[in-house]
């Protein structure tokens, strides 16, 4: 029990000192392997479910800008853990929306490539998801969500051994989902707007498309709520940040290679 107390203490001094990478404190207490094991299995569970799509043009558009902003993301964003293997998945799901899941999984669906007129358009919505992972958003979350006894709780039965993820999710009763997959907060929407301005741009993505990507969206209409608009309910004050950080993205961009992902 001691050697408990003294690590749950030893733990809180270090989630004192946490910081996102655009340099927001954050409080982020669930071991980042059992939140990758989280998001694993809700990945798999979401792929039995939607089939993955077979339109080869669309897999190759969303690979290629996909490779681009994760070959610059230690560049950009130093000195942060990053997941050991980053998987994104096109679903054959005609709702414009793209999500992303703790441990590096990232879907985007087919109806996405439909308001994300370019590859522009499109690095705007992955540089996003890819915030969403590396600013560990979800792990902030279902801090949260579970308040901090609870996750200490479940940290100590995790580091001694006593219990695997997956038997830590049946315990909860909470189905291997876990909240996960909820919509973000408004905070966390805009941190990973900022974050993916700053990768697309680096990646050699016209950041100025990102402006022109919310208006699309916006215009959609659909009754559907993407991950990215859930929780905005004011397209204007997203576009406004957004242009607020482009002179720290175009100068990025200008001293980048542009980008190419031509069908072949
Ligand atoms: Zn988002």
């Amino acid at each position: 029990m001691y050697r408990f107390i003294v690590f749950i203490l030893s733990l809180m001094l270090f989630a004192g000192c946490d910081q996102t990478p655009t340099g927001r404190d954050q409080l982020a207490l669930m071991p980042d392997t059992m939140m990758a094991d989280f998001g694993r299995q809700t990945f798999l569970q979401m792929q039995q479910q939607t089939p993955v799509s077979d339109d080869e043009a669309a897999n190759q558009e969303v690979q290629c800008v996909a490779t681009q902003i994760l070959a610059h993301l230690a560049n950009r964003f130093p000195g942060n853990a990053l997941p050991q293997r980053w998987e994104i998945v096109v679903f054959a799901d005609p709702s414009p929306n793209a999500f992303a899941l703790p441990g590096g999984k990232i879907g985007v669906n087919e109806g996405l490539l439909a308001v994300a007129a370019s590859d522009d358009q499109l690095a705007a919505v992955i540089g996003h998801e890819v915030g969403h992972v590396l600013a560990r958003h979800s792990n902030e979350r279902l801090t949260q969500q579970l308040g901090i006894r609870t996750v200490l709780f479940l940290v100590g039965m995790f580091s001694e051994g006593d219990a695997d993820s997956e038997r830590i999710i049946q315990a909860l009763g909470m189905g291997a989902q876990l909240g996960i997959a909820l919509p973000f907060s408004r905070a966390h929407e805009e941190e990973a707007d900022l974050m993916g301005l700053e990768l697309m741009a680096s990646a050699g993505f016209d950041p100025r498309e990102s402006v022109q990507l919310w208006k699309n969206m916006a215009a959609t209409g659909s009754g559907q709520l993407p991950e990215f608009l859930s929780t905005h309910p004011n397209p204007g004050s997203r576009i406004g940040a957004l242009e607020e950080k482009m002179q720290v993205a175009l100068p990025l961009y200008q001293k980048a290679t542009p980008a190419e992902c031509e069908p072949q």
